[in-house]
């Protein structure tokens, strides 16, 4: 088999032929395994051979869109999990415990911002958020418990591109590794890895599954982290690891790649269980198969939607890399060279009232019927919300300011409708935004 992106995306990680000759990857709807003999239990919960055990670690399905999904980003190894919230505080649990330390991108989406400064917090891991464009503040934020640096490689709602090789050569300066959400972007318009992210996280939910139906996320080892050239500091796969027969990880699955997945695997899904489902596993891949074609028709029309809004005089901006006046654009070529993400928000111009604004607002994304207001993303269905109102509304001003959101603004994520369609819903609802009436308040 080849090694091209899209027949990856269609068939790595399954082979047909045990024992139904299924061509496609069957559903293990199976919360156990029966075990050959007794020995052969005791072998497999040794690691001393691979097996299926419990379906709380591992399931087959999950483990072909695992293989599948280490495969598009050029990782080594992967575990797929029930959500891609489960996928970053999970992936960051593994490289940094109590009384150490994390730096982190103020730009993040709001629910990692949630678990990294009050969760985290709780469990004694302290979290400096920086501006992600600021490498000085990047630096700044070093201490020597620092274990892992974290960001998106491409911003929701703002649509931010992340300068990835400069944040990864600070973070092997420090000697630790850089973790990239790239749920947004996905392996087929960036792999982080291939300009110095060591581990990628995704929530599958989103654009890897595509259509808006299934929860899930993944963790991807690319591998190119050495966890043994400093070995005092990662002693979770340094030292003997009581949970298996006192095996130090990094010795005995460093070589595979694997060392940091079986870690994530048998200590931390297994002992906090967000395990993904068969069925869930089963509707990701299935999604994956066309990853290529959708993501390259989301972009498209993203983009010539964010076209139409920049002319329009009812829009006072639009926040889109793929637009010249942007200044990620010069990112976005280095980065994103196949097109740019389909999630990005615009400000309708503002009548310079508050409650004159919210009432624009509210008359622009109640009056869209085909885009649908909706707090997810990357759904095959276009989708809009209202930041402010929505999943920043816990900010205060300044903090909405930094994160470049003004009460005007207006996240859409364009799904695979007609473009002409779409625009056209748009354009009426911008149309219903200008009418001047008075409102009556209840
Ligand atoms: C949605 C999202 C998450 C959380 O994923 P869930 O699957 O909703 O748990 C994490 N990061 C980004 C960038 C997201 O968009």
């Amino acid at each position: 088999m080849t090694d091209g992106f899209a027949s990856l995306q269609v068939q790595r990680g399954y082979t047909p032929g045990t024992p139904q000759n299924a061509v496609a990857p069957p559903i293990y709807q199976t919360t156990a395994y029966e075990f050959a003999s007794l020995q052969d239990a005791a072998d497999i919960f040794a690691l001393r051979k691979v097996g299926n055990l419990y379906s709380r670690a591992a399931n087959p399905t999950q483990l072909i869109l695992e293989e599948r999904v280490a495969a598009l980003e050029g990782g080594r190894a992967a575990v797929a999990v029930a959500s891609g919230q489960a996928a970053v505080a999970i992936s960051l649990l593994a490289l940094a415990k109590a009384g150490e330390h994390i730096v982190a991108a103020r730009q993040l989406y709001g629910g990692t911002v949630d678990l990294l400064q009050e969760t985290f917090a709780d469990w004694g891991i302290d979290v400096t958020f920086v501006d992600q464009d600021d490498l000085h503040a990047w630096r700044a934020a070093l201490r020597p418990t620092t274990r892992a640096l974290f960001a998106e490689s491409v911003t929701n709602p703002t649509a931010q591109v992340l300068d990835i090789r400069s944040v990864a050569d600070i973070a092997h300066a420090a000697g630790v590794p850089l973790v990239i959400d790239n749920t947004v972007a996905t392996p087929y318009l960036q792999r982080p890895g291939e300009h110095g992210a060591d581990i990628v996280v995704h929530s599958a939910t989103k654009y890897l599954g595509g259509h808006g139906t299934s929860m899930g996320g993944v963790i991807v080892d690319i591998g190119s982290f050495d966890f043994g050239a400093e070995p005092a500091r990662w002693p979770q796969l340094t030292e003997p690891y009581p949970r298996i027969a006192d095996v130090v990880l990094w010795d005995r699955f460093g070589p595979s790649g694997q060392a940091l997945a079986v870690l994530i695997k048998t200590k931390y899904v297994h002992d906090l269980g967000p395990s993904l489902s068969p069925f869930n596993a089963f509707q990701l891949l299935q999604g994956i198969e066309t990853l290529d074609l959708r993501i390259a028709k989301h972009s498209a029309s993203a983009l010539a939607v964010a076209e139409y809004l920049a002319q329009h005089e009812g829009v006072a901006s639009v926040q889109h890399p793929g637009l010249p006046s942007s200044p990620w654009s010069e990112a976005a070529r280095r980065y994103l060279p196949r097109g740019v993400p389909a999630v990005f928000s615009f400000d309708l111009v503002s009548t310079g009232d508050a409650e004159a604004d919210r009432i624009r607002v509210h008359r622009f994304v109640d009056a869209l019927r085909l885009v649908k207001l909706v707090a997810n993303i990357g759904d095959a269905r276009s989708l809009v919300a209202h930041p402010a109102s929505m999943t920043h509304s816990h900010l205060t001003e300044t903090q909405l300011a930094e994160a470049g959101i003004s009460r005007t603004t207006v996240r859409l994520s364009i799904g695979l409708e007609d473009p002409a369609d779409i625009i056209a819903d748009i354009a009426q609802a911008l149309i219903a935004a200008s009418i001047e009436t008075v409102e009556v308040t209840p």
